[in-house]
Parts: C-alpha cells; sequence; structure tokens
C-alpha cells in the first residue's frame, strides 16, 4: 500500500474579479481555491441536490488553494480486477476512485508535483529530470534552442541518472536491475515533462523509443542485449524508416540489401528525417534484399498484399559511427538533428538482421503504434507551460481599463482553452490504461492509439492558436517558452504518420465500433424506404425503436442465432482497470500481425454516454451520436466514397469524436471531474460535432440521404453563464502559479 500525499499550492489571485466568477456559479462555499466543496462538487447547479450554503464570493480572501495533484492507491489482490496476462505482475494497484479528481483539472505544475503515483526509483528520476531543467533555468533554455546547441549536456545527465536505461530496458533484459521495465504509464509522464520544457528534448528521447521498437521485437538475443548493454552506457537510438522520395509509402524502400556469399548483405541507399541519426548506438533501418520481391505500393491501396510479396523486406541495425555509414547533413533548423544519412556498402552481418519478410513490415508498424502514443504526451505538455504563461501574461495586462482575460473573446478563448486542454489529459490518461492491458484479444487500443496521436496533438494545436490570439505580440517574443510551442504543435499532428494517414487507420474501426453486435436490428434501417430522406423526427423515433429493440433483445437472439451469440462474446471485455501499477508493458513488443484490424470488437459506448446523461451537454451529444449512428445505418457511405480519403475524412471526423468523449468520460468518473468542467468540455464536442456535419453535407459527393441525415446532427449547446463563469475563474486560477526558474 502507498502512502497518500497531498501538497498545497499556495497561489497569489491577481484579482478578486477571477474569484468571483469562480464560484458565483457553483454553490458559493469553497473548500480549497475554486472548486466547489466537496458536497455539493458543483451538483448545486448541474442538477444534483440543493446547493449548500457557505461563504460567498465577496468574502473570499485574495489568495486562495489550488490542491495540487494528490494520489492514492488501492492494492487490489488478484481475483476479479486480475488483468491480462500481459500485466505480468503480482499484484494490481488500482487508483481509488478520488485520486486524481486534482490532476486533470489543475495543470501540471512540475515544481510541486510529487509523481506519487509511481514507485520510489520512478519518483527520483522524474524529480531529477525537472530538477534538471529548473536549475538550467528558461534564459538558457531559450539560448540553447536559438543557438540549435546540441544537447550533450541534456544526455550527460541522462546517462549519469540512467534515465533512459531504466525506463526504457524491458524486464526481461534488466539484468537483475529491479527498475528496468518498459512501463507506459512513466514513458508518458516523462515525455509529458519533455515537452514542458521543450519539444527538442522530447524528440532525442521519442526517436530513442521508435529505434529501440524493433529491436525489442525482434527474436535476436543477440542484438536485443547489444541495444541494452548500450542503452546502459547511456548511448541514444535511431528509428530509419523514412526516405526522401517515398514519404508514407514505405513499401517502396531503396535502401538494398546485396546477399553476400558467405552470409550477410551489403546495404547500399539513402535515409531521410532520421532523428538521431548523427550519433545514435544502433540505427534500425528497414530495407530491402535485391534478390526478393517487395509489395508493388501502387497497388498496396486496393487490397491487401499476398504474404509472399513480403518477402524483400528487411530490419536490420547499423552503427553510425562505422565508416560506410556517411552522415550527410541535419535537415531541419533545430536543436535536435534530423538526419539525412547514406549507407554505402554497409556490412550487414546476420548478426544485425532484427526481422525478415512480412515480420519486418509488421515490426515497422507496431512500432510506430507504441512510439506516437507520446506525440499526444509531449503535446499536453507543452500546452500546460504554454497556458500558464498565457494566462499569466493575459490576467496582468492591462488594456482599456481591463484586464485582456475580462475581454469577452478573451474570456471564450480562455475557458475553451482550458476545457480542451483537460479533455486531453482526462483522454490521454484513460488511453495509458487501454495501452497496458492489451493483449492478443484486446486489440482496442489500435484506435485510441491512433486518437491519442491524432486527436490530442491537434486540439493541442488548437490550444496554441487560441492562446496566440489571447496574447498575441508577447508570444513572439524570446523570453518564452511560448515560440517553442507553437512550432513543436504544428508539427506534431503532422509527424509519425499525418493526421491523414492516422484517420485512414482509425475509419477501420468505425463499423466495430460504432454498432455494437446488439446492434443487428438498427443496420436494418438501411432497408426502410426513405429513411434517407424522411423527417428528421420519424428518423430519429424509428432508429431509436430498432436500436432499443434489438439492445434489448441481445441476450435471447444471441441464443437463437449462433453467430451472433459469438459476436456478443467478442465484444465482451473485462472492465479495464487504472494501470499505474509497475508491471512491464511486454505485450507491446508482441503485437503480432499489424493487420486483422476489422475483426477488433468494441464494448458499446452508449452506456458510458447514458450514466453522465444528467449533464446537459453530454445529454446532447449523446443525441447527436445517435443521429450520426442513423446516418451510417440511413445512409452509409458509398463504395465509391469508401474510396474517397476526403470524404471520409469528414465522417473521420464526426466518428472520432465518439471514442475520445467515452475515454474522457471513463477518466471523469474515475476522477470525480466536476460536472461544470465537463459540460464545458461537450459544449465544445457540439459545435465541433456540428460542424463536420456540415463540413459532410457540403461534400460534393455526398448523396441526397447523406446531406439530409447530416443537418440532423446539427445542434446548438446548452449556453450556461454560470457555469461558463465557474470553469473560466478554473482558467484564471493558473495565472502565476508556475514559472519556469529564469
Ligand atoms: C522533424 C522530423 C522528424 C522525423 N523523424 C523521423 C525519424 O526519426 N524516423 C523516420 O523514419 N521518419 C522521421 N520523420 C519522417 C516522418 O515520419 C514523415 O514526415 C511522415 O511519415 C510523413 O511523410 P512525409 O512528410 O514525407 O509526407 P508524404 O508521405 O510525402 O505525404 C504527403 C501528403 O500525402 C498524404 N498521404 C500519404 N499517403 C496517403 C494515403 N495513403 N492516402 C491519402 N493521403 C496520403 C499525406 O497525408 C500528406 O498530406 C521525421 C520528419 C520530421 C519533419
Amino acid at each position: 500500500m502507498r502512502s497518500a500525499t497531498a501538497a498545497i499550492v499556495t497561489v497569489a489571485m491577481p484579482s478578486s474579479t477571477a474569484m468571483a466568477s469562480a464560484v458565483s456559479s457553483t454553490c458559493g462555499r469553497l473548500r480549497s481555491g475554486p472548486r466547489c466543496c466537496a458536497r455539493c462538487r458543483g451538483r448545486g447547479v448541474f442538477g444534483g441536490t440543493a446547493p449548500c450554503r457557505g461563504r460567498t464570493a465577496e468574502s473570499l480572501p485574495m489568495t486562495s488553494n489550488i490542491s495540487a495533484p494528490r494520489s492514492r492507491f488501492l492494492l487490489v489482490s488478484r481475483g476479479e480486477d486480475q488483468l491480462p496476462t500481459s500485466a505480468n505482475n503480482n499484484a494490481t494497484f488500482m487508483h481509488e476512485t478520488a485520486r486524481g479528481a486534482e490532476m486533470t483539472e489543475t495543470l501540471f505544475n512540475p515544481k510541486t508535483y510529487d509523481f506519487a503515483e509511481f514507485d520510489a526509483e520512478t519518483r527520483r528520476i522524474l524529480r531529477a529530470v525537472v530538477d534538471w531543467f529548473e536549475a538550467r533555468g528558461k534564459a538558457r533554455l531559450k539560448q540553447d534552442d536559438r543557438d540549435r546547441v546540441w544537447y550533450s549536456e541534456f544526455l550527460d545527465f541522462v546517462k549519469r541518472e540512467r534515465v533512459f536505461a531504466t525506463f526504457l530496458t524491458p524486464a526481461a533484459l534488466a539484468n537483475g536491475d529491479p527498475n528496468k521495465r518498459w512501463d507506459t504509464a512513466r514513458i508518458a509522464m516523462l515525455s509529458k515533462i519533455l515537452g514542458f520544457y521543450g519539444m527538442s528534448y522530447w524528440y532525442v528521447w521519442q526517436v530513442s523509443i521508435l529505434g529501440l521498437g524493433p529491436i525489442w521485437q525482434s527474436d535476436n538475443t543477440a542484438a536485443k542485449q547489444r541495444a541494452a548493454a548500450l542503452l546502459d552506457s547511456g548511448e541514444i537510438f535511431a528509428f530509419g524508416l523514412s526516405e526522401k522520395a517515398h514519404g508514407a509509402d514505405v513499401y517502396s524502400t531503396d535502401m538494398v540489401l546485396e546477399p553476400l556469399a558467405d552470409g550477410g548483405f551489403h546495404a547500399t541507399g539513402g535515409k531521410h528525417y532520421i532523428g538521431n541519426g548523427n550519433l545514435a548506438g544502433l540505427v534500425s533501418v528497414f530495407g530491402r534484399r535485391a534478390d526478393k520481391p517487395i509489395i508493388d505500393s501502387a497497388k498496396a491501396l486496393e487490397g491487401k498484399p499476398a504474404q509472399e510479396d513480403y518477402a524483400g523486406y528487411l530490419f536490420f541495425v547499423a552503427d553510425s559511427k562505422h565508416p560506410a555509414y556517411k552522415l550527410l547533413r541535419n535537415v531541419v533548423d533545430s536543436q535536435m538533428y534530423v538526419a539525412a544519412f547514406d549507407l554505402e556498402n554497409y556490412p550487414v552481418a546476420e548478426a544485425d538482421i532484427l526481422h525478415r519478410g512480412e515480420a519486418a513490415f509488421h515490426a515497422a508498424m507496431n512500432t510506430v503504434n507504441v512510439g506516437k502514443f507520446n506525440l499526444g504526451f509531449g503535446a499536453v505538455g507543452a500546452c500546460e507551460h504554454a497556458f500558464y504563461e498565457a494566462i499569466t501574461h493575459a490576467e496582468n495586462r492591462i488594456l482599456f481599463g481591463h484586464r485582456v482575460t475580462e475581454f469577452p473573446q478573451v474570456r471564450s478563448l480562455l475557458t475553451d482553452s482550458y476545457a480542451r486542454l483537460v479533455a486531453m489529459k482526462l483522454y490521454s490518461e484513460r488511453a495509458i490504461d487501454y495501452m497496458r492491458s492489451a493483449h492478443a484479444e484486446d486489440r482496442r487500443y489500435l484506435l485510441f492509439n491512433a486518437i491519442e496521436k491524432m486527436t490530442v496533438t491537434r486540439q493541442g494545436q488548437r490550444i496554441i492558436e487560441d492562446l496566440a490570439d489571447v496574447i498575441a505580440a508577447r508570444g513572439f517574443e524570446n523570453d518564452m517558452y511560448f515560440p517553442m510551442a507553437m512550432l513543436g504543435l504544428f508539427g506534431l499532428p503532422r509527424l509519425e504518420g499525418t493526421v491523414h494517414v492516422n484517420m485512414a487507420l482509425s475509419l477501420k474501426f468505425m463499423a466495430n465500433y460504432m454498432f455494437h453486435p446488439a446492434d443487428a436490428g438498427l443496420a436494418a434501417l438501411r432497408y426502410l424506404p426513405g429513411a434517407g430522406s424522411a423527417p428528421k423526427g420519424a428518423v430519429r423515433a424509428a432508429a431509436g425503436a430498432l436500436s432499443w429493440t434489438s439492445r434489448g433483445l441481445a441476450s435471447r437472439a444471441g441464443a437463437a442465432v449462433p453467430k451472433l451469440a459469438t459476436e456478443l462474446k467478442r465484444a465482451e471485455y473485462e472492465h479495464i482497470p487504472t494501470r499505474r501499477d509497475a508491471a512491464d508493458d511486454e505485450f507491446l513488443f508482441h503485437q503480432g500481425p499489424s493487420s486483422g484490424l476489422g475483426r477488433i470488437r468494441f464494448a458499446d459506448w452508449r452506456p458510458v454516454f447514458e450514466k453522465f446523461a444528467h449533464i446537459p451537454n453530454v445529454a446532447l451529444f449523446l443525441e447527436q451520436a445517435r443521429a450520426f449512428q442513423t446516418l451510417l445505418a440511413a445512409a452509409s457511405p458509398t463504395r465509391e466514397q469508401q474510396r474517397d480519403v476526403d470524404f471520409l475524412f469528414a465522417i473521420g471526423e464526426l466518428f472520432t469524436m465518439l471514442p475520445y468523449a467515452q475515454l474522457i468520460l471513463e477518466q471523469a468518473e474515475i476522477e470525480h471531474t466536476d460536472p461544470a468542467v465537463i459540460d464545458q468540455i461537450f459544449d465544445i464536442f457540439i459545435r465541433e460535432f456540428a460542424k463536420h456535419a456540415l463540413t459532410l453535407h457540403a461534400k460534393p459527393t455526398a448523396t441526397q440521404a447523406q446531406q439530409h441525415r447530416a443537418l440532423d446532427l446539427i445542434r446548438r449547446p446548452v449556453a450556461d453563464s454560470a457555469r461558463f463563469a465557474n470553469v473560466l475563474g478554473r482558467a484564471r486560477a493558473h495565472a502565476g502559479a508556475y514559472e519556469m526558474n529564469p
């Protein structure tokens, strides 16, 4: 059992106006800071009991306490809460449900956060990383960024404190070190910290993760031990997949391996955009044999290639210091080194080969699956730092006799930005649990991971854009972290698979996610005459009835139809607990074929939303989601549309909001997130859903039925000025709460 800890941070509130707005919407009694009292928790406003009585906003002091993250753990013996085999720990630590209530609603403050959810060594390392940046200070951080200084001092620190060695060595290669394991929760936390201080620092870590991916997945024990030893001695790693001519079309690699008569190969070809390619102890390189076939990528999008078409692919390790490894240049203007390099008759021994044939291809995809998860956490960290800077500046700047935070458009921008950021954090926290609990029969993480990459980073980009509108010129000054966040957040959605590539991936899950096997009746909607063009009310009634009856009758139908029973069984999952336990996530290196995505089943999403239907904007969003389900049933994309990425993108924007919202609600339940904040998050979601619906309606290729049904998705969020003021107050309460050491 770990101990409970609680830290209180004193935050100077710049104005009583801010605080007044923070509380006026809830019960008027404060336990700590802008939070409503424990008994009321905002329910006085949001559909619960009568508001409690107490101090009024006016009587509040000018300083307030914001509760810092507080963590408590509950040791649960194996049994009902037993984890899948991938979590090979002897006991499961589950967060007590109260845990994290403050964590997500209060932005991450590295100076005060205690990392209490982790074990002692993890806490020590995370604290050491924060202290390293804070001791170095902001002026130096900015100077090194400006001068594009290679971060050798940071890497010396990483080596000294065994940061990468401890966090990136799987338990199987730990060689007796009890602290080494591949633990997605602490990897995510470090990704967030590095994003908080600078995306360049995040990048050197991120590409080391990618470089290690094909190695840890390999059966080549000698290569794995070599990598573990290099990691232990403080080396960094690189992932050599991209080529200048081919971009996302990795099928068409021109890194060619000529077989040698006495075994092994000579590799010749170029790689482009390879992070750490200047210094990596090992570079995992993807290439093809000269004597075997590879896929014709021009046909690859038509259907799944045959297994023999993969025969030529190879993954091998190269040493960046070898004379046949020709480092050409850094292709970006940055502290980070994104290399172009050539191999010229580079000798590849059998001992250097990691994967052959189709396995090499899967290793590439599965590595990206592991790596791209961190992009969302880098984005969260960067946005949190940028938010502190923006809110502190705006709160203290007086124009025309007003604080900038009091201008109406700024109030909207800040409230939305804060709610978006809390949503990103809620989603990401819950996505960790699905990643860590994944196993061969539960691959839902593949969807949640694509959304972590694509949606969380794009939400982050939106936050930075909105905050830039709030602070205007200040966002460009050279003593601000903000410009680093602007560049970083512009890059994250576009790298390691563009948004379009991740959207195409996500769409493969749409049918199974949207329609639970019990929805067979709802699918019948498409056969109802006129379902595409009938009035909204009639279609909604028919869809509701079909959905209700088919869900209600699922067990009886399953008993009668064996195939449906199997389908229903496949959509049943054990509850996924919170996963911050000290387990080794070894399944991530045994993910198996990257294909078969259409067979992955999802649990019914509706009950998660129904639990929160007392919150007005969640109820409205659920209506939109149901209408979208009806659209898909009554006016599904035609065969032609299913090949049109532009059209599908509009559908994908709508679809991916559902799993995003689902995990947010799941985490909100765990953390007891304040209903006011949830309501504000869903206010944003309703607007965005309506916007995407209009985009779909306007697509030139949309059928009449799709145009019609798309308009059914448009709703107006429930406005609530008290709730808005409450959330704005929470955002403003972060002014002055964190400032990096000078
Ligand atoms: C700073 C930085 C660091 C990087 N680090 C690494 C690294 O360490 N290792 C590494 O291997 N790579 C790395 N990359 C490469 C990065 O992963 C690629 O940029 C990315 O895979 C996309 O390739 P591309 O940029 O060449 O775009 P392209 O592949 O040229 O894509 C161009 C456009 O075509 C679209 N498109 C592509 N395929 C399809 C499709 N099937 N259907 C519809 N649209 C499609 C894309 O969405 C995009 O809009 C890095 C890049 C940068 C800029």
